[in-house]
């Protein structure tokens, strides 16, 4: 999630890349079992709070530990429900636990059975907790010494927040329904019951039933029918929960090469495959700097535009907005972002959410890395430029200072908290400082070392710190002190320390708009400048303009470049956002049909919140009314609360 990435702040979505290759980069490890957290921990300072304990779950699974789910399920599109049974395999951690604490929220639990060899037996005396309205349900199941394997019967909601389930009308073909799943970052609990914590990690593997003519994918291999009409999923890597995932679809699919391919529907999908063309490049760009791909496939999946995120890091299967489909490759950094999770998060992934920086910071800082190298540093700084923007307005508008500290605080209300663009690009600017202060020739091997030293498990912020302390300060001592550190990862803002991107382009860019905005340029002239730019510099240019323009100027600019309605929606919400704050109220009908058509949230929730803070709450509501029904629940939960707020 940048500029262009995914999300942010004051409402904080959480949100959210592969290559070349021959068949070497597919050998994965696969049976790999999930490790322990590391646990061992020391800050920089010892005054800083350290807790390794995820505490948006219930589970126990400090005692006993999933490794393993098994979902047999029904698609049921009519009742807008997954049904059918979990079984769960589990490590005992300590050998005296007898109940198993399971996260669950807004799931129907039928019936419950415990596996003992050839034995099932019925459990009657399981509890279900009362419903917190973050974390949902606990679910306590007693277990005895003998039991090997716990089986749950349930059902989910039809109004589950991870899984949205749309009507054949709100997709492009018209005909058939479709569902896709969203679990990062506590929604997992809503598809099944399970412990629900990045601190955990389990294999899984899935048998689907889905109506006919529809094609079930998830973030596993993919499974082709079998006799009985039914498919069958396999992940064997052991992922964190908030990585499963499923979409169902009158879906095709479209190669790329031998290992990375395209789904979509087909009114988008040769776009697509167009569109994301370059992602081999981008595998071996990333494999080049930080090691071999590990996750055997990689493809994309283009969701309808209800999807909520920019992209979604679903391990083998990205699920993307189709808002990237610019037709010019201009936002594909977010598939590069995509891609790089599959080491920085997939690979190594942050124990709690409160350490997410370690998932979002280090994949902005690989993207970047990796769009400067197939792109060159001009297209790079433009896009640390554009991010630095973001995180500047998200520090300013954070609640409360602590919220801008690498590691949040304890008192995180809802994980969501831990998607500002503190995570994403604060993250990133650190990596930056360190890379500055190491050399590439010391700190790209080191990075390298972190993802393969720790692949397959869940780690701390602190986990982080004591690694680069044993494995890079100690032969450079001099590169960073305790308290420069001890500013990026535990105080609040922006440290002293971080780099001033430098980008010539956008001074150009700037030195234009400047002229034109004084008149020393006509904006017929203007149109001749602009003739080359790309869309970081349109953004740049947007993002930049005064508030104090004449509309006659608004006018003009429209009219020379038809902003309103522009079709890469990255240009149009920069666009819109200036007419809210200007009352431009020419561009309010291509507005309306944006918010009625788009539901990627880094777009409208900032763009709700603008029309309220600027008069337009009444007609941000009439919008809303029509548009409700589209978004996704977590879309929907989050602009009832900004227009109902205050
Ligand atoms: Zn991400």
């Amino acid at each position: 999630m940048s500029t262009f990435k995914y999300v942010t702040f004051p409402v904080l979505a959480s949100a959210l890349f592969l290559a070349s290759c021959g068949d070497n980069q597919t050998s994965q490890p696969e049976t790999e079992a999930p490790k322990p957290v590391e646990t061992d921990t020391q800050t920089v300072d010892e005054t800083s709070e350290v807790e390794t304990i995820d505490k948006f779950t219930y589970a126990n699974y400090e005692d006993v530990r999933l490794t393993h789910i098994d979902l047999n399920l029904d698609v049921n599109f009519e009742e807008k429900m997954l049904d059918g049974v979990a079984t769960l395999d589990f490590e005992r951690i300590n050998p005296e636990v007898d109940t198993l604490v399971l996260d669950t929220k807004d799931l129907t639990i039928n019936s419950i059975s415990l596996v003992n060899g050839e034995m099932t037996t019925p459990v009657e005396d399981y509890t279900l907790g009362e419903a917190d309205p973050v974390l949902g349900q606990e679910l306590r199941i007693p277990l005895s010494k003998e039991t090997e394997q716990v089986l749950i019967d349930y059902t989910t909601s039809p109004t589950a927040e991870g899984l949205q389930w749309l009507s054949p009308e709100q997709t492009a073909g018209k005909e058939d329904p479709y569902l896709f799943s969203q679990a990062q970052a506590i929604n997992a609990r809503t598809m099944a019951p399970l412990q629900d914590t990045p601190a955990v990690r389990l294999t899984y593997s899935a048998t689907l039933r889905v109506p006919d003519g529809l094609r079930p994918l998830m973030s596993a291999s993919q499974g082709e029918e079998n006799e009985n009409g039914e498919y069958q999923f396999d992940m064997p890597q052991p992922i964190p929960s908030y990585l499963i995932a499923i979409a169902v679809g009158d879906i095709e699919f479209k190669a790329i090469n031998d290992h990375i391919g395209v789904y979509a529907e087909d009114y988008i999908l040769d776009a697509s495959a167009e569109e994301f063309a370059e992602t081999p490049m981008m595998e071996e760009a990333n494999e080049e700097l930080y090691g071999p791909y590990r996750w055997g496939r990689y493809d994309l999946i283009v969701l309808p535009p209800s999807f909520p995120f920019g992209g979604m890091e679903n391990p083998r299967l990205s699920f993307m907005t189709p808002t990237l489909i610019a037709g010019d490759k201009s936002l594909t950094n977010v598939v590069a972002h995509e891609l790089a999770h599959s080491w920085s998060g997939n690979l190594v992934t942050n124990a709690t959410w409160r350490d997410a920086w370690l998932n979002e910071g280090f994949t902005s800082y690989v993207e970047n890395r990796v769009m400067e190298k197939l792109y060159g540093e001009r297209r790079a700084v433009m896009e640390q430029s554009l991010a630095l923007e973001d995180l500047k307005r998200d520090i300013a508008e954070a609640e409360r200072p602590e919220l801008t500290q690498l590691k949040l605080p304890a008192d995180i209300a809802h994980p969501d908290e831990a998607f500002s663009q503190v995570a994403y690009v604060k993250g990133q600017y650190f990596l930056i400082f360190l890379e500055e202060r190491f050399g590439r020739e010391a700190f790209d091997p080191f990075l390298k070392s972190w993802f393969n030293d720790h692949a397959f498990e869940s780690v701390t912020t602190e986990t982080f710190l004591d690694y680069m302390d044993e494995n890079l300060r100690t032969d450079y001592p001099d590169a960073v002190t305790d308290a420069e550190i001890e500013a990026w990862v535990y105080e609040p803002g922006l440290p002293d320390t971080a780099k001033v991107p430098q980008s010539d382009a956008f001074e150009m860019v700037q030195t234009q708009s400047d002229a034109w905005v004084a008149g020393d340029i006509s904006t017929f002239e203007l149109e001749e400048l602009a003739a080359d730019w790309s869309t970081h510099e349109w953004l740049h240019f947007i993002n930049g303009l005064p508030d104090d323009l004449a509309v006659e100027q608004y006018e003009d600019l429209d009219k020379a470049f038809s902003l309103t309605g522009a079709q890469n929606a990255e240009t149009a919400f920069a666009w819109y956002m200036l007419a809210i704050k200007m009352d431009y109220e020419a561009a309010y009908p291509d507005l309306e049909g944006f918010l009625l058509t788009v539901g990627r949230g880094k777009f409208i929730y900032r763009l709700y919140e603008a029309l309220k803070e600027n008069g337009k709450g009444e007609w941000a509501q009439r919008v809303y009314a029509e548009a409700r029904p589209g978004y996704h629940p977590i879309a929907q939960r989050r602009i009832d609360d900004i227009l109902n707020e205050g």
